[in-house]
């Protein structure tokens, strides 16, 4: 059993960003520049874009944090995405989700220029990424194909079962994985909570994409002998025996799955560090195309 680093590939990724950097920045050209929308206090996106910033350091970006405060209506947001949209000194930036309620998350997706949008959820550009046009590819399902490319796993012909439709992990992975090209090609099932007899599919399964965020969900039983297992779910589970109250997990009861797998991800360092990685690298390939 081979268990895929995401850490390291991650850090791996991030120090060949770095390198990329410091060729652009020692023409005199300035760095790529990423900036991160937060709106309200919420406590776990304040976690996730402050790390995005600090891995901005760290590759020699500049970066922005701009924070609103919770009541700020979906005008005032609105005119602010217009003004990144027209600065001429930012390659992209993110919104960070979940917005305040009263505010329309499509209405903001939309607003977003497409050639900034380095989450890639704009339509646009998911509609490039379905027609397999050069695009901005969704920071996980990236991080994910890095993965399978990085780790040379054969995915020629074989069966993949994607757990979860959602728009930023299932349904972008499954269309990836179902196209054409040396990590593509698979035949791609894609399951979600209406799908009877899931068993019966994940048993025949030759990688399993698990992104639906229950913990423990993909058993030893599920799978069969030699399964390639990508777990993407984070679950964070109480636990008062922990220094912050509480442990991450994934999707994949990882002890009795990984005495069958051939390769698996870890939670956490699996997939996960990969997301801010595959982040940056769309902020430098903002820095290129948008030049
Ligand atoms: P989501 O929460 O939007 O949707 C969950 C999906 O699971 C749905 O499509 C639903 O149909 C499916 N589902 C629910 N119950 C099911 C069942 N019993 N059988 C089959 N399918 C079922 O999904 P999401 O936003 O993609 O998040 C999924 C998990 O991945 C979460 O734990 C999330 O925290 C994690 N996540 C991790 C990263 C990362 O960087 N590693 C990024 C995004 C999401």
């Amino acid at each position: 059993m081979v268990l895929i680093d995401g850490k390291a590939t991650a850090n791996q990724i991030k120090n060949e960003i770095a390198e990329e950097v410091k060729a652009i920045t020692s023409k005199g050209e300035r760095a790529p520049h990423l900036a991160a929308v937060l709106v309200g206090n919420d406590g776990a996106s304040l976690t996730y874009v402050g790390s995005k910033v600090r891995s901005c350091e760290k590759v020699g970006f500049d970066s922005s944090l701009i924070r609103l405060p919770e009541e700020t209506t979906e005008q005032e947001l609105l005119a602010k995405i217009e003004e990144l949209n027209q600065d001429e000194t930012l390659d992209g930036y993110i919104v960070q989700l979940p917005l305040p309620k009263h505010i329309d998350e499509e209405k903001v997706l939309l607003a977003i220029d497409p050639k900034k949008d380095v989450d890639g959820f704009h339509p646009s550009n998911f509609g490039r990424m379905a027609l397999e046009l050069e695009t901005f590819i969704p920071a996980t399902p990236f991080g994910i194909m890095q993965l399978i490319e990085r780790y040379d796993i054969d995915t020629q012909g074989k069966h993949v079962v994607v757990i979860g439709r959602s728009h930023i992990v299932g349904r972008p992975i499954s269309i990836l994985m179902s196209q054409k090209g040396a990590y593509g090609n698979a035949t791609v099932t894609v399951a979600h909570s209406r799908t009877k007899d899931l068993k019966a599919l994940t048993q025949q399964a030759d990688i399993i994409v698990s992104a639906l965020g229950i913990p423990g969900f993909v058993t030893a039983d599920m799978v069969k002998e030699g399964v390639v297992i990508i777990d993407v779910g984070i679950t964070r589970v109480e636990d008062a025996s922990k220094e912050k109250g509480y442990y991450i997990t994934g999707d994949v009861d990882f002890d009795s799955v990984a005495q069958k797998a051939s390769y698996i991800t870890p939670v956490p360092g699996g997939v996960g560090p990969m997301t801010i990685a595959m982040l940056l690298k769309n902020t430098l390939l903002a820095r290129k195309w948008n030049a």
